[in-house]
């Protein structure tokens, strides 16, 4: 067992790392983020994750997603750029023509078998910076030969049970953190333990996040995480500072909406609604 220095996530470090918007900045100054995943009767996921990079700051937010996802995206966001797999109802090619500055990949994607060989390929062919969450973490955690194509500081989004496939049981927390660690350390990634109290793991080294609520366990929590992770890279953010800037800035959206909708009525979309709450909160 090796030792692990932890570092509590709260307004003040993520202050530092914050990057104030110029005044003659354009939207490419900004970047690109685009969302990869979706499949029939999952496409609301990808609209979260797209409206969390968005309201997160990335100048540009693109979506790839089955043909069926199409309209869904287009009418509940106007400011998003779509294109689509020649599939109607999955993704089976991950062929776009778009150079975005970062992708984020997964949310509601599906494990349909096309989707894990496109998958596949994709990986071995990509060269973009990869937030990886939802079904993509499950389409690597069931062909780990997949896991040594993952990019050197990719960002990893796994909930605990996506956790578990990915890592194995483990016997308690300090087991899970252990195993966490040496994960993130072989594959050179940034691991985002989701929950409770989100853990950031990156070269050896914790973070744990102190904004955010039970009322947060709620459907489509996790995809604009994905989002906004995802849209703090397209600006500039080291990957690292991102995942921890994004899971606190995500804990703190939380922590506004709560005040308004209450535990039990707090959904995905209003804590999406309200990064810019979060944001505005920061000063
Ligand atoms: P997912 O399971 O992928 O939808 O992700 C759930 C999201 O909600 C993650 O960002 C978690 O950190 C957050 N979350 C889930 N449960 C809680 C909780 N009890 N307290 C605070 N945040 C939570
Ligand atoms: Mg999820």
């Amino acid at each position: 067992v090796t030792e692990t220095t932890y570092t509590l996530i709260s307004k003040n470090e993520v202050l530092q790392s914050y990057m104030p918007r110029e005044k003659f900045a354009h939207k490419g100054t900004y970047g690109h983020s685009l969302i990869i995943g979706g499949s029939y009767g999952k496409i609301g996921a990808t609209i979260l994750a797209a409206k969390g990079a968005l309201n997160s700051g990335s100048g540009l937010v693109s979506a790839f997603l089955p043909q069926c996802g199409y309209i869904p995206m287009q009418s509940a966001m106007p400011e998003i750029m779509v294109q689509t797999d020649v599939n109607e109802n999955t993704i089976t090619d991950f062929h776009f023509n778009l150079k975005p500055t970062v992708i984020g990949v997964g949310p509601g994607l599906g494990k349909a078998s096309e989707t894990v060989e496109a998958f596949t390929k994709f990986l071995q062919n990509n060269k973009i910076p990869l937030v990886i969450d939802a079904d993509a973490l499950n389409i690597i955690s069931e062909n780990k030969d997949l896991l040594k194509l993952i990019p050197e500081d990719s960002v990893l989004t796994p909930h605990p049970k996506e956790l578990e496939r990915l890592i194995g049981v483990w016997d308690n927390d300090f087991d899970k953190l252990e195993k966490a660690k040496l994960f993130s350390l072989e594959l050179k990634c940034v691991l985002v333990i989701k929950g409770a109290h989100t853990i950031v793991l990156y070269k050896g080294k914790g973070f744990i996040n102190t904004s955010g609520n039970p009322g947060m366990a709620t459907a489509g929590s996790g995809d604009v995480l994905t989002g906004v992770i995802t849209g703090l890279i397209a600006q500039g953010y080291p990957k690292v500072l991102a995942a921890i800037f994004g899971v606190y800035l995500h804990g703190s959206a939380g922590d506004l909406a709560v005040e308004k909708l209450g535990y039990q009525s707090l959904t995905a979309s209003s804590i999406a609604n309200t990064i810019g709450g979060a944001f505005i909160e920061l000063f």
